[in-house]
């Protein structure tokens, strides 16, 4: 790009609008920051992939102001309960649950902080983002205008940025700019930085789907539905807690990919008895990455543009709106003049190894849960070999389970079912709308330990079925 003369000066040009670029600019108006953020499309989201907001970043929304607005007017039922199932299929037997209250429901705030976290799919998350930054005055958004290439000295960033239905372009100094761009990272691939770690370690498929009936099977409503049979590793996950469901079918092979027959697949997940209508189907590839730096100069990365990891346990969006306030805060102090001469070297330093942590941990959960679950036909069976293999996921379940959705130690002794049985009766379910906190009973004390972030310990405590007999 040949020097040009910029006639626009912002403090921070932010590259995207997903929920860590956006997370980035209003941590920057927090602290009185000025910054434009330009994103390549209109804004609105085109498939549902994030589903579970943390408790930290739930944290973050409330030191926003809006983690009320994100639990009780993003538009998500502030009642559905999060409840976390492991079914051979949605008329078949259930294998563990764990349950838990609905978002706004009091008691699903954690015991370790003011907040909780949040089953909150993207359609929903972001829009609240989108919403809050239309009230701040120090943050331009400018949709359908993508970053194109820039140049850095020791001033400044020069960006050269387009409207892509016009096709005009215009130069912008920043005296920083932030790639959070995603995982196809134009700015990471700009500053040549790689992704260092294991790529591709498993195809997998998405499929939308709307079905009105699921959540009236006899299992009762859930946010997840773990579905271990012989014909499918998958999982289908609420999307608007009312129809909208993605099942996210794992481990598809690549010759599989291209004709892969997903009302087949969905049968195999739901049984044959529940209509659905098919939406959308999107492959994807789990990878365990991370990248090499996070800074070059006066551009940054965050968010999936410097890591990508299996969805397992929810840890990709949620470590970016821990890169964007940890960066954001940082260029704040920088620009304001309290910040330290080597302050923005400490965001590599800082931010890398928890990536590093969440990504092997999200691989690690991942390939525990897929090499240790019976996917067999014979787990369907009525018969004592079918009954021995339902229980055999069900100490995997409880580890994996436990681990994902951070379970919150015991206040008694009420805990998880884990049943072998095939449709519940009014009875069953009756008991189990009761059950709120949620353990392994298997497992007995050990498990029912707070998680600890060791990576060491955690392997320690994955559940052997101890006690439980
Ligand atoms: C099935 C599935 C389930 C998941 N569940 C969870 C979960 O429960 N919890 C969780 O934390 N994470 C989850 N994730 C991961 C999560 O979706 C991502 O980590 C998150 O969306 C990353 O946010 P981001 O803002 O970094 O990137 P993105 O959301 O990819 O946003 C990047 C934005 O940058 C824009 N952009 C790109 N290039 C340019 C350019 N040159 N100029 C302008 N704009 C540009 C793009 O259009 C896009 O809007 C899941 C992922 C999958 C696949």
């Amino acid at each position: 790009m040949a020097e040009i003369l910029s006639s626009t000066r912002v403090p921070v040009l932010i590259s995207g609008a997903g929920p860590v670029g956006l997370s980035l600019a209003i941590e920057l108006a927090y602290h009185g920051i000025r910054c434009l953020v330009v994103e390549q499309t209109d804004g609105s989201v085109d498939f549902p992939t994030t589903n579970l907001a943390n408790t930290r970043t739930v944290e973050h929304l409330r030191r926003w102001g809006i983690a009320d607005k994100m639990r009780f007017e993003s538009g998500y039922p502030t009642d559905y309960p999060r409840n976390y199932l492991f079914i051979t299929r949605m008329d078949g037997y259930e294998i563990a649950r764990f349950d838990h209250p609905a978002n706004g429901d009091p008691n699903s705030r954690s015991p370790y902080s003011p907040e909780g976290r949040l089953w909150i799919s993207k359609p929903y998350f972001d829009p609240v983002l989108h919403r809050h930054i239309t009230t701040l005055a120090t943050v331009e958004v400018r949709y359908k205008t993508a970053l194109e290439e820039f140049q850095q000295d020791s001033h400044k960033v020069t960006c050269k940025i387009v409207d892509v239905e016009s096709g005009r372009d215009e130069m912008i100094a920043a005296d920083y700019l932030a790639g959070c761009d995603g995982g196809k990272s134009n700015v990471r691939r700009a500053l040549g930085i790689q992704y260092q770690g294991v790529f591709s370690q498993g195809l997998n498929v998405a499929v939308l789907f709307r079905s009105p009936f699921l959540k009236s099977i006899s299992y009762g409503p859930a946010v997840m539905y773990q579905i271990v049979n012989g014909q499918i590793n998958g999982t289908i996950a609420a999307v608007d807690g009312k129809e909208l469901w993605r099942l996210n079918i794992r481990n598809v092979k690549q010759e599989q990919i291209d004709d892969l027959n997903a009302p087949e697949k969905l049968r195999h997940a739901l049984g044959q008895n529940i209509p659905f209508e098919l939406l959308d189907v999107r492959p994807w590839t789990g990878h365990c990455v991370v990248a090499e730096k996070y800074q070059e100069g006066r551009v940054f990365l965050a968010g999936d543009a410097a890591h990508l990891n299996w969805p397992t346990g929810g840890f990709g969006m949620n470590t970016g709106v821990g890169d964007a306030v940890d960066i954001g805060w940082k260029l704040a102090a920088i620009l304001q003049g309290w910040g330290g001469a080597r302050l923005l070297d400490s965001y590599t330093a800082e931010r890398k190894p928890i990536a590093m942590i969440n990504v092997n941990e999200a691989a690690e959960m991942r390939a525990n849960f897929d090499n240790q679950t019976p996917f067999s036909p014979k787990i369907e069976e009525d018969s004592e070999e079918g009954n021995q293999l339902r229980e055999k996921p069900v100490a995997r379940s409880c580890a994996h389970a436990r681990k994902s959705f951070s379970m919150t130690p015991p206040a008694s002794s009420s805990d998880i079912a884990t049943r072998t049985r095939r449709s519940a009766s009014p009875t069953a379910r009756q008991r189990r709308s009761s059950t709120t906190v949620s353990t392994c009973r298997r497992l007995g004390p050990e498990c029912a330990r707070p998680m600890s972030g060791s990576r060491t310990a955690a392997r320690r405590s994955t559940c052997s079925g101890r006690g439980s007999r």
